[in-house]
């Protein structure tokens, strides 16, 4: 997958070039782009969408795509296609054999039978074969769609954090998902077999009139005549196409309805299922949902929406049925017309009784070749958006991972961050959340975070981790923009516990070292300074016990506090230089909480580390507090320092003093 988005390489290149540019005189993107809402529109500023691609191109790319998952897929497709095409010949040239002898005089009755044995057998062996190709392209089919699963979400893990939160790029790969076989890449498959088909039956089908056509009535004038003469048949064709266009025509309508639909109420009503399912498969979700009657508003919203599609698509039903009943009524005339003009003909001798049956379902094959194919390069143009909203989305550039500098030896022992008049907003966010941040940090500083909710003590960190990347300024490590660093090196540098950590559904040991071959010692160790000690000895299993039920139902589920001390002995086991802390101990009790303070007092001792907390006593033994209000850093100093400012520091901690005392 990797090598594939390179074809976005260039213009993240570019974009990287500008953006430095930008960054080093200071100035905002003028050619910032937003939507109707005046939001930024994330995927379109990055250059991600693609709007050039051609539908040649496209359909080049998903035909290599594919066939490079599965090189067996198009040649059975085809071969399926030619098969499906010529098995309802089998009945049609077969049967009107038997009743041409049917209806001759010196019939042989063994002939008769052999015929109708070979119908049989026929029929019975192409419907086998059918079926029999129809599973095995299944099978290859599902192969590429849990290959496209796989690189959808490749690709959300793959991609920039940033990117990861943008609602448009969620909504998009939560669509990719969830079509499937019947639009995108994979249905190209089923599309390029379906036109297939029908161009073989269309051509056999012609192969057929021409033959209809070259069979003339006996005799020279009356009726005969009139049959044989080259208006009739131009009259004829001339009905086949009006009959074939108005199939066409109608079935355009009605898609355009169904299409209208789509964009109203069924979308709305797509998100809240998505919204039902996130909800109702993660049983953690369950408290909430049942205290706060979640449940209730969530089926009665889903009703509501699901009315609302009922409501706009019960038109859309009465109108494709009042426009199909048109459609037959109109088909089964020319049909009649059909049965009329080839029964005269063979009437008046042209060919044989049987013949009618052969010439009459030529007719129909032809019109529904016809049909077919339309119906399928209507529906391939139509899905040539899904495939470019695929591609595109694999093909979002990252903005970072670009860097080539090494985070040396020498950095990792010393090192010093700054952060030069940084600003950042998340996609689609109408006001920044970090404002012209500017500060520095060293190795052997600990530094607090401060502030009131919401004031960006938690993005600041995403930045500085480069989960983030900001719009404007930057952020230096020893003099140099992070960026330029080498993405894994520089993330190897942080040992982090966030504020919405996660624990993953693995073995408690593996979960800790973050990998299945570890040092079971040091883990030990970890989970012990995290105060996990205790609780480790009641475990049967000990590291392999397995965390959660998802994988087993022997799993073992941890309280809020137990989980927060694996993320902590996480944090510990990394052992990087640098620690980040965002609300570490928030779940802890106090005991717990004194006890892990001084622990990572330790433990930091030679290392530089932030810590975010919103109990301001624990800050004290930091060197430096930054006080965040409103995305800037509006005071910063010891606490001795911000108390005797009587800012806002002041106000926080006597707001929290008041309690102890
Ligand atoms: P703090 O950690 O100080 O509570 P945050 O840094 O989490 O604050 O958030 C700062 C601001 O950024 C808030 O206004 C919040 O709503 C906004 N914000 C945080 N995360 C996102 C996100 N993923 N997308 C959009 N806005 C966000």
């Amino acid at each position: 997958m990797g090598k594939k988005n390179f074809a976005g390489k260039k213009d993240s290149t570019e974009k990287k070039d500008s953006t430095e540019k930008k960054d080093s005189v200071g100035k905002k993107n003028s050619t910032e782009k937003k939507d109707s809402t005046g939001k930024k529109d994330f995927m379109k500023e990055k250059n991600f969408i693609d709007e050039k691609r051609t539908g040649l191109q496209l359909i080049k790319r998903g035909i290599v795509y594919l066939a490079q998952e599965s090189p067996g897929i198009f040649p059975l497709a085809f071969l399926q296609a030619a098969m499906e095409a010529a098995y309802p010949y089998i009945g049609i040239l077969l049967s009107a054999r038997i009743l041409t002898e049917l209806a001759d005089p010196g019939r042989s009755m063994e002939h008769l039978f052999q015929m109708a044995l070979l119908l049989v057998g026929l029929n019975f062996l192409g419907r086998r074969l059918l079926d029999f190709g129809g599973q095995f392209l299944d099978v290859l089919q599902y192969t590429v769609l849990k290959h496209i699963e796989r690189a959808v979400a490749e690709k959300a893990w793959k991609m920039d954090y940033a990117m990861s939160a943008d609602p448009k790029i969620n909504e998009t790969k939560q669509r990719i998902t969830r079509w499937h076989y019947g639009r995108g890449v994979l249905a190209l498959v089923g599309q390029m077999r379906r036109a297939f088909q029908a161009l073989v039956t269309i051509g056999i089908s012609v192969a057929l009139v021409v033959e209809f056509f070259r069979a003339k009535a006996v005799g020279e004038d009356g009726m005969a005549a009139f049959l044989n003469h080259w208006g009739v048949s131009v009259l004829f064709l001339g009905l086949l196409g009006l009959s074939i266009v108005y199939n066409i025509y109608m079935s355009f309508r009605i898609q355009k309805v169904y299409f209208k639909i789509n964009e109203t109420a069924e979308k709305p009503m797509n998100r809240m299922m998505n919204l039902m399912d996130s909800c109702f498969s993660e049983y953690r979700n369950g408290k909430d949902i049942r205290m706060f009657h979640a449940k209730e508003r969530m089926f009665g919203k889903f009703r509501e929406l699901s009315g609302d599609y009922l409501r706009e698509s019960e038109p859309a039903y009465l109108y494709e049925r009042r426009k199909t009943f048109y459609t037959v009524l109109f088909s089964r005339g020319f049909d009649l017309l059909v049965y009329l003009f080839v029964g005269a003909k063979a009437i008046f001798g042209a060919f044989g009784v049987g013949s009618i049956l052969k010439y009459t379902g030529m007719v129909t094959q032809l019109g529904d070749g016809v049909t077919r194919l339309c119906d399928t390069v209507r529906d391939f143009l139509q899905n040539l958006e899904y495939v470019k909203i695929y591609f595109d989305y694999l093909d979002m550039p990252n903005a970072t991972a670009e860097g080539t500098l090494p985070v040396t030896k020498e950095i990792r022992e010393n090192y010093e961050f700054e952060f030069r008049d940084v600003t950042f907003s998340y996609p689609g966010a109408a006001a920044p959340s970090l404002s012209g941040i500017s500060c520095r940090f060293r190795k052997g500083e600990k530094i607090a975070i401060v502030g009131r909710n919401g004031s960006g003590k938690t993005t600041f960190i995403k930045l500085l981790c480069r989960l983030c990347d900001p719009q404007e300024g930057e952020i230096l490590l020893n003099g140099v923009d992070i960026r330029k660093y080498q993405y894994q090196e520089y993330l190897s540098l942080f040992s982090t516990v966030f504020q919405d950590y996660q624990i993953f559904d693995f073995k408690l040991g593996e979960n800790v070292a973050a990998e299945s071959e570890y040092d079971r010692d040091r883990v030990t160790e970890a989970l012990e300074n995290a105060g996990f000690g205790e609780r480790l000895k009641t475990l049967e299993e000990g590291l392999d016990t397995q965390l959660f039920k998802r994988f087993s139902e022997d799993g073992v589920e941890l309280s809020g506090g137990e989980s927060q001390k694996v993320a902590i002995a996480r944090c510990l086991y990394k052992d990087a230089p640098y620690v980040v802390l965002d609300e570490p101990t928030a779940a802890l009790d106090p005991v717990a909480e004194a006890d892990i303070y001084q622990r990572m007092n330790r433990f930091t001792r030679d290392k530089g580390a932030i810590y975010i907390s919103h109990r301001l006593s624990s800050c004290h033994f930091c060197h430096r507090i930054l006080v965040f209000e409103e995305g800037r850093i509006v005071e910063q100093g010891s606490h001795e320092e911000l108390l005797a400012a009587k800012g806002l520091y002041r106000r926080l901690w006597d707001a929290q003093a008041q309690y102890y005392a």
